[in-house]
């Protein structure tokens, strides 16, 4: 039997994991004592490595490519490379840095005395009671209510790690002293679809590596378009396999299955990510994981364990940012208000990848609603057929609208194109008010000659049953 370690410090609360975490505590807990433990940089994934910074990235991108492709506007203009370490020094030194430094002064400083920070790793060792830091830095605190917002890391293919060969992820490539000639990428889905696309525009050469078709989970539609378009601008091996890897900090060779070998200057590991549950010994304070490696939670953010809560990357299906944003809320919520809680808000949760073109999608697939049995009415419209994609010349945008033809509710909507995650907005309203597609497009104006006259059309071409 394990006995339970004496605590150093008891708290009302005690958040493990400074991203999302961080924002639980307001104002309705200033008379709590509130311990944050932090191992790394306050702000967590989002703002240190993950959707801030690389969507930073992208814009420099989406600029470098825009002025590579002017010459179809009839727009004379060079591109002559990036000064990369500029764009690191801009994205990190003068921005990301500041704020995470900033977010754990405030939490430190005099603003917030009733909360003590921690900055080491945190596990658990018993109910409600976690031990962080090592030696003699090691301490044992316990909380009545405990939150677990520790979020996920890069998973990485065991054949890669056991290799010895350097390899990058989303945590260091965006801070590589210099912008590598050749870039090989391992993986196909929105993490490494948005770096293949910032480091081609600007100007390295790209190889992507992956098993089944790139961005396959979505509607294939869009997926089967964008592959053609990825293996314009990238070298892609799709359906293939990395049987060897070897190589140094200079270059990385990589053999796959059918016996092709690819040699860059460095190597990008992006194939998923690995929820962190599975490094806090949750045995010890009772608190269960599901299968997929992810906290076990009920609809209202509860472990298994009384008094333990769990939000974000950690226990959600969806690893997005503002999922775990409003599932920090409705767990604020619930704690604050045990007699009438919520339930975590997961329907219709849109996504974007920021890669080029842009992609956007709320609903459901066209395949997924099928299989759902509705009876459907599918619109595709393309950028193209309205005065706004005749002015940037665009051929590749489309939207996709699918409804349900007798309620005359749209089930699901996939953009691709020049700002597809801004134009995706209106989609996500008409779904999230429940609003009948077949009066909400003729019942408000549509700017004219704007790019949402797109989706106009593509509501106006869903045809529905006459009653
Ligand atoms: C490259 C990339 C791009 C992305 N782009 C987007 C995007 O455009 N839009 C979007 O919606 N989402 C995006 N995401 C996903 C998004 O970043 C995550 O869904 C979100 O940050 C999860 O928040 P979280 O609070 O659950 O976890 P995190 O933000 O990861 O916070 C967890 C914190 O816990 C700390 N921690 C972990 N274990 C311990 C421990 N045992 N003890 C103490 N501290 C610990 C970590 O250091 C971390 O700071 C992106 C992710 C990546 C990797």
């Amino acid at each position: 039997m394990t006995t339970t370690p004496a605590v150093d410090a008891h708290y009302d609360y005690v958040i493990i994991g400074a991203g999302s975490g961080n924002s639980i505590p307001t104002e309705d807990f200033d008379d709590k004592s509130i311990a944050i433990v932090e191992k790394d940089k306050f702000g967590g994934t989002c703002m240190n490595v993950g959707c801030i910074p690389t969507k930073m990235y992208v814009y420099a991108a989406d600029v470098a490519l825009a002025a590579r492709e002017s010459e179809r506007l009839n727009i004379s203009t060079e591109y002559h490379g990036a000064d990369w370490s500029g764009i690191v020094d801009r994205v990190f030194a003068n921005r990301i840095d500041k704020i995470a430094e900033g977010g754990e002064a405030y939490r430190r400083g005099d603003e917030t005395p009733n909360i003590t920070v921690y900055d080491q790793h945190a596990s658990f060792v018993g109910p409600k009671t976690i031990k962080t830091g090592q030696g003699a830095e090691e301490k044992v605190i316990s909380g009545d209510t405990i939150i677990v917002a520790t979020g996920s890391r890069p998973s990485i293919p065991p054949v890669i790690a056991d290799s010895g060969v350097p390899y990058h992820t989303n945590e260091d490539i965006m801070r590589l002293p210099e912008q590598p000639k050749r870039l090989a990428i391992l993986g196909g889905g929105f993490i490494a679809m948005e770096f293949a696309h910032v480091f081609e525009a600007l100007g390295t050469e790209v190889t992507v590596v992956n098993r089944s078709p790139l961005l396959r989970p979505i509607d294939s539609d869009i997926s089967e378009r964008f592959n053609k378009l990825a293996a314009e601008r990238y070298t892609t091996h799709v359906g293939r396999l990395v049987t060897e890897f070897s190589g140094d900090e200079n270059e990385v060779t990589l053999t796959l299955d059918d016996g092709t070998e690819i040699t860059a200057d460095a190597l990008l590991v992006a194939t998923g990510r690995t929820p962190n549950g599975d490094q806090m010994n949750l045995d010890a304070a009772g608190i269960e994981m599901r299968e997929d490696g992810r906290i076990k939670v009920d609809e209202f953010g509860r472990t298994t364990a009384e008094g333990v809560w769990a939000l974000g990357d950690v226990s959600s299906p969806f690893q997005l940012k503002h999922v775990a944003n409003a599932e920090t809320r409705k767990v604020r919520h619930n704690i604050l208000n045990p007699d009438d809680m919520e339930p975590m808000p997961h329907d219709l949760v849109p996504s974007a990848i920021f890669t080029h073109p842009q992609i956007a999608a709320v609903g459901l697939t066209e395949e997924l609603a099928r299989s759902a049995g509705f009876d459907l009415t599918v619109k595709v419209q393309n950028y193209g057929d309205v005065a706004y994609g005749w002015a940037m010349e665009d051929d590749t945008g489309i939207v996709k609208l699918i409804a349900d033809k007798k309620s005359g509710r749209l089930l699901g909507a996939h953009f691709m194109g020049p700002q597809a995650a801004t134009l995706i907005q209106q989609v996500i309203t008409i779904m999230a008010f429940d609003l009948d597609v077949r009066t909400v497009a003729t019942k408000q104006y549509w700017i004219h000659p704007a790019l949402p006259e797109v989706t106009e059309n593509a509501l106006l071409g869903l045809e529905f049953n006459e009653d």
